[in-house]
């Protein structure tokens, strides 16, 4: 169990680029930030999905208790909003895992899809939620290598899937870029950004959500105490959210570490841009490709293109390193549609990822009422937010095979202290990216 004492954070980077999902989401209302003394029973720190879903499950579980969430940025501002909205049952490395562990991460996964689907109903959060099922494919050897042991897993596991070859990817997405792909019926698309802030603004009214307030450090002392610039949450219990920045406040920093990856929106096609891009409206495909791109047309007909990964321990990213990225988008279009290789991306954005080398999430106590998960690396949407609830369940004292399910997974394995961590990762990382070549 990862102990916590006396966190200090250093200051979060303010800019990771202007991301299209956060931009045309139905907006936050004017953000309320912390300021004097507050008192709560539970404080939840980070409001992406997963403190998004801790926080919405201490208001079931718990219908009396003020809840505190707060978040340095606007919530869904970190890695959620700025997701490429694929919401994973099975993963692409799903196959990779032992038996018993993948069957534990899907069950999960589909309960956090089940939460967020009655939250996008009941709530009415206007998402562009859709559920036809999006595509596994397969450009290279080793993502077609790796597309197989998925279909024999999935064989396996009496899972539904269509096979695409070649020709049947060209119709459904109207280029012959890749080889294979598998369509995954349930499977959801959402845009990132509007489900963030629909969840956000959509929280009962006993959670009190505070926002750009950073928390500088955390305190114990009868009870948890988390200083802000300019205020401070008192509380009993704890729940910690931040996922990839968790090192930067001295949580979980042997277990999982910031990656930054990179997603771009073009404007909108016109009606002729648009005809030859497949048989359906909407449609995303999700690399096998391990440093594959992943590439949406989205509902309202842009073209949504993720790749490449950086690596910075405070989680930084220069102007450059998002040209960089955007001209690695390019590429990955001109690729796939020659036909439309000059079509202007609006917007270019980084987003942290909480990584971990064995592709295990983090869940688990803290301390004394207190939990956090974190490390779900490219896949946190459903995992994030089933996980995100069981914290709450765990401070609460509330049993359930879920929660059994979740305290039983295989954590990430150790990590090396820094220096040796980062020059490891970014030794890795060149590695990758290099690797990328004509899947990118
Ligand atoms: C570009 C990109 C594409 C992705 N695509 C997908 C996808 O298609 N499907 C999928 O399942 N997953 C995807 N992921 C991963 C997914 O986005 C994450 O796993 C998931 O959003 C994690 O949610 P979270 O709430 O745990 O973390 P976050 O959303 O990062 O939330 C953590 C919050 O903590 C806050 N915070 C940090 N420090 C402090 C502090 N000191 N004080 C207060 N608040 C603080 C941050 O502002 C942030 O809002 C993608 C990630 C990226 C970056």
């Amino acid at each position: 169990m990862p102990s916590l004492g006396r966190r200090r954070a250093n200051a979060l980077p303010s800019d990771l680029g202007v991301c299209g999902w956060l931009e045309s989401a139905p907006p936050l209302p004017p953000a309320r930030r912390l300021e004097g003394t507050v008192e709560a029973d539970c404080v939840v720190l980070g409001a992406g999905f997963t403190g998004l879903a801790a926080a919405h499950r201490l208001t079931v579980l718990r219908p009396s208790w003020r809840v505190v969430l707060i978040d340095a940025k606007r919530a869904g501002g970190g890695a959620s909003g700025r997701s490429s909205g694929f919401v994973v049952d099975a993963a692409s490395f799903i196959a990779a895992m032992p038996p018993a562990q993948a069957s534990r991460v899907v069950r999960l996964s589909r309960q956090g899809i089940d939460a967020l689907r009655t939250r996008v109903a009941e709530d009415g959060i206007n998402c562009d939620w859709d559920e036809r099922g999006w595509i596994h494919a397969a450009a290279g050897d080793e993502g077609c290598r790796s597309l197989a042991s998925l279909e024999d897993w999935l064989d396996q596991s009496n899972m539904p899937y269509e096979v695409l070859d070649s020709a049947g990817m060209a119709s459904a997405v109207g280029t012959s870029f890749y080889q294979r792909g598998i369509r995954l019926p349930g499977s959801v698309l959402v845009q990132a950004g509007a489900l963030a802030h629909g969840l956000a603004t959509r929280l009962p009214p006993t959670v009190t959500l505070f926002e750009e307030s950073p928390v500088t450090s955390i305190a114990l002392g009868n009870g948890y105490r988390l200083r802000t610039a300019r205020g401070e949450v008192r509380a009993s219990r704890l729940i910690v959210a931040l996922n990839a920045w968790a090192p930067n406040l001295g949580i979980l920093q042997q277990r999982l570490f910031p990656l930054l990856t990179f997603g771009s929106l073009t404007r909108q096609l016109t009606a002729g841009e648009q005809a030859g891009l497949g048989d359906r409206d909407t449609w995303g495909i999700l690399a096998q490709d391990p440093m594959g791109s992943s590439v949406r047309r989205t509902a309202d007909q842009r073209l949504l293109i993720r790749n490449e990964i950086h690596y910075d321990r405070r989680v930084r990213c220069s102007e450059d390193r998002l040209q960089a990225a955007q001209q690695g988008h390019r590429t990955a279009l001109a690729a796939r549609y020659p036909a439309l290789a000059d079509v202007p991306f609006e917007t270019t954005w980084a987003g942290p990822m909480g990584a971990v080398p064995n592709l295990r999430p983090f869940f688990g106590r803290l301390g004394e009422g207190a939990a956090t998960t974190g490390g779900f690396t490219g896949a946190g949407i459903a995992m994030g937010t089933a996980l995100g609830r069981l914290t709450a369940d765990l401070v609460c004292g509330e049993d359930s095979p879920a929660l059994a399910d979740a305290l039983a997974l295989e954590g990430p394995r150790w990590l090396p202290p820094q220096p040796f961590l980062g020059m490891g990762i970014k030794w890795r990382v060149r590695q990758m990216n290099a690797s990328a070549g004509d899947c990118l």
